[in-house]
């Protein structure tokens, strides 16, 4: 299959409503199309039509009962497709939609079984992109999508990273540039009685505190499951967002920090070594081989760069790679979320 890639031109409205009516065209007859989101990209399909979303499973190698999240462009569009909308989940939309955030909800029968991964439950976003809005609202169905990068990888925060992923596995390809935010959405479980993070984000727990204060945390946000236990979020049990490399944190204080990744370096030999450092650190380390992540007292940066730095692992080849830990308030939940992942639970506690 050829992948086609259109780039959008945030000046030329003409153009762009070209690429959606080609894109919706693509939707429309069962096709795969990956388009920019203000998290990561998506690769989507018409979240009604079971066997298009089938092809999303294959194209990444994801396991079948790994649920997708169906995205909206208007609230209104909610209604077809979930039953029981409580009173703290129409606070959290009207808080946090559009933007960074997924609710699940009850489903009704329109949701097909592979959409939902053969739950009772579907995962609901209305994404703030105004690529993603416009190209959901030209297709005129709700469009399922996951992260659209090979099962396993890290997320895709650029349309290039789409590409050395899925080229030639689906039709087409929206660049509209950077992902604002770099981390998955923010995830709440609204389908039960009290509210439940399933996956942090952008949206904190510290946010969703301010809208919803009874909210629990799954056991999954902060580590590893112990064998047998069930994942609410049946993604957790797969993703990985790892590179080839193997990935160690190193967390404590700073000069502490630097010391023993140092100490490490020495001790497998710095040449097929990487470093994940701050703006803070860079200076410190005896190796060359340095990849700055953003700074401390900007963690939105640091969160916007994670995905695309753990691929320039890969592209540079290291075969270990040591990388600061930070404190998990705030965006840093997140951030330590997604790192714990890509080092398989591999930290090193210093203090
Ligand atoms: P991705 O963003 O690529 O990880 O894909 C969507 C994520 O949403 C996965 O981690 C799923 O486990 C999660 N998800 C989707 N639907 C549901 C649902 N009904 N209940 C719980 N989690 C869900
Ligand atoms: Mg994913």
């Amino acid at each position: 299959m050829k992948t086609t890639i259109l780039t959008v031109d945030p000046k030329d409205t003409k153009l762009n409503n070209e690429i959606y009516a080609k894109a919706a065209e693509v939707i429309n007859t069962g096709g795969l199309v990956a388009f920019p989101t203000e998290t990561v990209y998506g690769l989507g399909a018409n979240a009604l039509d079971g066997t298009a979303v089938k092809k999303i499973y294959k194209a990444k190698g994801r396991p079948s009962d790994n649920p997708l999240i169906a995205h909206i462009s208007a609230i209104e569009q909610l209604y077809a497709l979930v039953r029981d909308i409580s009173p703290a989940a129409q606070r959290l939309m009207k808080a946090f939609w559009p933007g960074p955030m997924t609710l699940v909800f009850k489903k009704k029968d329109i949701i097909p079984s592979e959409t939902s991964g053969g739950l009772d439950t579907v995962a609901i976003r209305y994404p703030e992109n105004k690529t993603a809005q416009d190209f959901i609202t030209a297709c005129g169905v709700p469009i399922a999508a996951p992260s659209a990068n090979t099962s396993g990888k890290p997320s895709p925060t650029r349309a290039s990273h789409v590409e050395y992923d899925l080229d030639g596995k689906i039709d087409m390809i929206i660049d509209g540039g950077s992902c604002e935010f770099g981390l998955e959405s923010t995830i709440v479980d609204v389908s039960g009685l009290t509210p439940c993070l399933l996956r942090p984000g952008s949206v904190t727990l510290e946010m969703l505190r301010e809208i919803v204060p009874d909210i629990t945390v799954d056991k999954a946000v902060l580590g590893r499951l112990n064998e047998g236990e069930r994942p609410k979020a049946p993604g957790m049990k797969y993703t990985h967002y790892s590179p080839d490399a193997s990935v160690t944190i190193v967390r404590g204080s700073t000069e502490k920090t630097v010391c023993e990744i140092n100490r490490l370096l020495e001790e497998h030999g710095a040449e097929k070594c990487g470093v994940i450092a701050t703006e803070e650190t860079k200076d410190g380390y005896n190796t060359e081989n340095v990849l700055v992540i953003g700074s401390r007292r900007h963690p939105e940066t640091i969160a916007a760069n994670l995905f695309k730095m753990l691929r320039k692992c890969d592209y540079y080849g290291y075969k270990l790679v040591f990388v600061e830990g930070f404190p998990e308030s705030e965006i840093g939940l997140a951030i330590m979320n997604r790192l714990k992942k890509a080092a398989g639970y591999n930290i090193i506690e210093l203090d």
